[in-house]
């Protein structure tokens, strides 16, 4: 079991941060994960890190895995 997460990785070719965006659950990491938002879908985020704004699409989430669970005041996005 992992805590897993879709991730949004930042277009901006030079930072590339990975934010974590919904959390999954306490699961087993290597399931197929499907994505709860459809291909048409759009987003609008801009980068903590970078401060630039990209729209990203159902195709920009990766799932991730980390340790930790989501921390108190994490937002899910879906
Ligand atoms: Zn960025």
């Amino acid at each position: 079991m992992a805590h897993m997460y879709w991730a949004l990785c930042c277009t901006t070719p030079e930072c590339g941060r990975f934010e974590r965006v919904a959390y999954i659950g306490n699961v087993n990491p290597y399931l197929a994960f499907i994505l709860p938002i459809g291909e048409d879908e759009q987003f609008t985020a801009t980068c903590p890190q970078c401060d630039k704004t990209h729209t990203y699409t159902a195709a920009s989430f990766a799932p991730i895995r980390q340790d930790q669970p989501p921390e108190d005041g994490f937002e899910n996005w879906f």
